[in-house]
């Protein structure tokens, strides 16, 4: 006999409780909207998975205003610049001096673990730990999100619309026609294996290294805890990099008379692709794409998160104006609002990534040209500008975060 299936209505569906479906759901709350959040993995792991830690000043404004700065602004670490090496020179780029604006150091864990204790504080319906989850309706005005809890019932929830926050290899995306889709992709010839360790990081803002053994990186992600990353071949296995093999090669990346890299015990290792792909359009009928699962940047330009957290604001008042007043227009444009930041950061992290990483078995032109572009960010005002109003990101699209 098959288990019964235990249906439901809401609002909308969200299915993934990454940022983007976690930032939605408590956007949409706000604004007295149900939604019910389905995700693949429990809330410890959602919780503990490392990846960005740099927020540009947009999404923090946006998280203060969705009721989401206590911890932020107590812990997080406001940097007003970066440091560019390359060619054995390390210059300092001044973002407040440049734009005014800054960025932030808060790790993706840490907005996450704030969505989730805001979501759960306000009893809102999140499943961890589902399985089998489908989409299925999406051109109709009733589309219906459907998974297997964690006690093996099996749920159907008739939504008005549906949020596709599941991340690069999710379900929500490849349920749209490819014939309706459009993608653009790179991949590129390097990836990052990233560190992090238990150490007080060893400078007051991120360092990025051009060296002619490859590019590396000097994050932060706390006053004790330093994130440290390596150009490695595509495809490196980390069991080939053991700690005091990453400590030497960060040591003469980043290494400069004068200057000391501190080291401590390794907490957690990964190897990162690099990636640029943009699916588009972010909208197919009732089914909405937000963040990672309509694009991707490599995270040279610290762009990922962000995006998501942009797309979910632009998401939450096209819904509200949708589902509350009857109003398509926002929604209509969803696709294309978003798109014009996500283009933008596409560009930008493509940039950095190829002005910064050499490229294996290029000749020596390559880096006389990528020294050549470095210099002048260094050195040129308005070029400097345009990096620093790039990496702080742009205002808002919208303004209204709640
Ligand atoms: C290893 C790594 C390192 C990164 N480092 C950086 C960085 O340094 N800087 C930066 O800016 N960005 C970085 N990024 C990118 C950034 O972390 C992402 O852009 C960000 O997580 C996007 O948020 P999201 O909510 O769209 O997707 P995700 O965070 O991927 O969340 C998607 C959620 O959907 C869930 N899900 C997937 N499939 C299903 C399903 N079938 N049913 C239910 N739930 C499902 C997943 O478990 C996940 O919780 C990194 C990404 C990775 C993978």
């Amino acid at each position: 006999m098959p288990a019964e299936v235990r249906r439901s209505r809401t609002q909308v569906g969200i299915v993934g409780a990454g940022p983007a479906g976690l930032l939605l759901s408590h956007l949409l709350a706000r604004r007295g909207i149900d939604s019910v959040v389905a995700e693949l993995r429990s809330r410890e792991y959602c919780e503990a998975r490392q990846r960005a830690g740099v927020l540009e000043q947009g999404s923090v404004d946006l998280l203060r205003a969705a009721g989401l700065g206590g911890r932020l602004d107590a812990e997080g670490l406001e940097h007003g610049g970066i440091y560019l090496q390359f060619g054995g020179e390390r210059q300092h780029l001044d973002f407040r001096e440049l734009t005014g604006r800054t960025v932030t150091v808060y790790a993706q864990t840490e907005v996450v673990k704030d969505l989730i204790a805001a979501r759960l504080a306000a009893a809102a319906a999140i499943e961890f730990e589902v399985t089998g989850t489908e989409v299925a309706g999406l051109e109709t005005d009733r589309p219906v999100l459907s998974f297997t809890a964690a006690d093996g019932g099996r749920h159907e929830v008739t939504c008005d619309v549906i949020a596709g926050c599941d991340g690069f290899h999710g379900i929500c995306r490849a349920a749209i026609p490819a014939a309706r889709q459009t993608v653009s992709e790179r991949e590129y010839p390097y990836a990052w294996l990233g560190i992090l360790a238990r150490v007080p990081p060893s400078t007051d803002e991120l360092i990025y290294a051009h060296h002619r053994r490859g590019f590396a990186l000097h994050s932060l992600r706390s006053p004790a805890v330093s994130r440290l990353y390596l150009q490695v071949p595509p495809g490196t296995d980390v069991a080939a990099w053991p700690d005091d093999r990453v400590w030497a090669e960060l040591q003469t990346r980043l290494g400069r008379p004068g200057w000391d890299l501190k080291e401590g015990p390794v907490l957690e290792k990964g190897v990162t692709p690099m990636r640029s792909y943009v699916s588009e359009p972010m909208r197919h009928g009732r089914l909405f794409l937000a963040g990672d699962a309509a694009h991707i940047v490599p995270p040279t330009g610290a762009k990922g998160l962000n995006l998501a957290l942009a797309d979910v604001a632009v998401l939450a008042q096209a819904l509200g104006a949708l589902l509350l007043e009857g109003r398509a227009g926002l929604a209509d444009a969803y696709s294309d609002t978003c798109l014009t930041r996500v283009w933008r950061s596409t560009h930008f992290s493509w940039w950095m990534t190829t002005m910064l990483h050499p490229t294996p078995g290029a000749d020596a032109m390559e880096s006389r040209l990528q020294l050549a572009q470095l210099r002048y960010v260094t050195t040129s005002r308005s070029a400097a500008t345009s990096l620093a109003e790039n990496y702080t990101g742009y205002p808002p699209l919208l303004p209204g975060a709640g």
